[in-house]
């Protein structure tokens, strides 16, 4: 892909912008763009910096994500809305072609990381709750102030405000931004030209400056590693706006992943805000279990599309016929009576039952959480709540006591080596 139209190869130091960011160390990369970490020599602090594929299809996907971004920066002046800032945007030219750029505020791992660092068995029911919270803050205001569809979250595409590892957060490391290429790097050192050289000095100051604030904060070491998920503060935003759109201004009729992907859309119904709620409900019981809430295969004599159909008529019941008869697609995989065509025999499940029998929950977790997450799912795209509603839900403020305790012992046990004596009493004080 590291060829003409395809990603831009970045080495680290690479300047970006007229210098003013400098590329570190890569974070990830999506099918459209790679996205590095990189310093931004202008506001002393680190950024995501995402580059697109040069091609035209994706500079013109990589126009509408910005345009989207914009509005979504626009509308949130005080960046509350649980949802990823732009800070910046512009072009890079390189040798595969001409490069979009989009410069973000430098976010954590993704909530899939966090299901892998739970060994797939899902969090604590309090984490999950303050999870769902942001993602519903962001959905609501996306949705309800906006009129954006996301149409692709999942557990990849919301991100922590910080990475599970404190060594490879930058911040809590305390790691000085690096703004040289490293020894022996392709086209580093003496081919430098001096507007470089003069950029380069003047990050180093503005690096003197933030290295020597961050010195005084120390950084955060774990007793016990599998630990590490305790006491992470569980705030997180709504990324990837790639496949976004306005409600009023649709233009694929496939979206979203899969496994998250409305049984409207599957069909070929028409889709809404609603859509998303969907998404959002797998996305909470994944949190809550460790294990995706439909991975649907093809098998002999059906296709991926009749499995997930089956997948979640044996979850929630019966599609009603008015529905399952109702899109494009439906003919495809339904009689007229509304049953599936070539698939006969449902083993039905309900999900409170799942939650115990499968997943060991206590019959009070169940059935609470199931009371949360089964109006997600209705068939019928209208009745699922909205996110605004969803916000209401009494499940988002019980509290399980027995983990608060536990959280709490452990926020004491853990060792801050940048603390003193004196604050290390004084924050167990503020626990009590
Ligand atoms: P794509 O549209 O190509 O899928 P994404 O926006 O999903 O790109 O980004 C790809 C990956 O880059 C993400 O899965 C994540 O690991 C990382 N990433 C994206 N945005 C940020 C950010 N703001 N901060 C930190 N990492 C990010
Ligand atoms: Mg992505």
């Amino acid at each position: 892909s590291y060829r003409k139209g395809g990603y831009h190869a970045v080495r680290i130091g690479d300047l970006f912008n007229g210098g003013r960011y400098i590329a570190q160390r890569k974070l990830g990369w999506g099918q459209f763009s790679t996205v590095w970490l990189a310093y931004d020599t202008q506001s002393s602090s680190y950024v995501a910096l995402k580059i697109q594929k040069s091609a035209a299809q994706f500079a013109q996907a990589a126009l509408h994500e910005i345009e989207v971004l914009s509005a979504i920066a626009d509308g949130d002046p005080s960046n509350s809305k649980c949802v990823v800032r732009l800070i910046d945007h512009f072009k890079h030219a390189g040798p595969n072609g001409q490069h979009l750029c989009m410069v973000l505020e430098f976010l954590g791992d993704s909530l899939l990381k966090l299901i892998k660092y739970s060994r797939y068995k899902g969090l604590e029911l309090n984490k999950v709750r303050e999870i769902c919270k942001c993602i519903l803050t962001g959905l609501d205001y996306l949705h309800r102030e906006l009129g954006i569809i996301h149409t692709d979250l999942k557990p990849e595409n919301i991100l922590l405000f910080s990475t599970i590892d404190p060594s490879k957060d930058p911040i809590r490391s305390g790691q000085t931004p690096i703004l040289e290429k490293p020894e022996g790097s392709l086209n580093g050192g003496s081919t430098m030209n001096i507007i470089e050289k003069k950029l380069k000095r003047r990050a180093k100051r503005a690096v003197a400056n933030i290295s020597s604030r961050r010195a005084s904060m120390g950084g955060i070491e774990f007793q016990k590693p599998e630990r590490c998920l305790d006491g992470i503060d569980m705030r997180c935003k709504v990324v990837d706006f790639g496949n976004a759109c306005w409600a009023s201004k649709q233009f694929a009729e496939e979206i979203q992943t899969r496994q998250y992907r409305a049984p409207e859309v599957v069909l070929r119904a028409g889709y809404s805000f609603s859509v998303d709620m969907w998404s959002f409900g797998c996305t909470a019981f994944e949190l809550a279990t460790g294990d995706m809430l439909f991975a649907p295969k093809s098998g002999q004599g059906f296709n991926e599309d009749e499995d997930h159909l089956a997948l979640m008529m044996e979850l929630l019941g019966k599609m009603p016929r008015k529905i399952a008869i109702g899109g494009a697609r439906s003919k495809d995989y339904f009689d007229r009576h509304g049953d599936l065509k070539r698939i006969r025999r449902l083993k039905f499940w309900s999900l409170d039952r799942l939650l115990v029998d499968k997943y060991k929950f206590s019959e009070t977790d169940a059935r609470e959480l199931a009371e949360f997450l089964v109006p997600l799912l209705d068939f019928a795209p209208e009745k699922r709540p909205t996110a605004e509603q969803c916000l209401q839900h009494p499940w988002l403020n019980l509290r399980n006591a027995a983990q608060d305790e536990r959280e709490n012992k452990s926020n004491v046990e853990k060792v801050d080596v940048g603390m003193s004596k004196l604050q290390i009493k004084k924050s167990v004080l503020v626990i009590n």
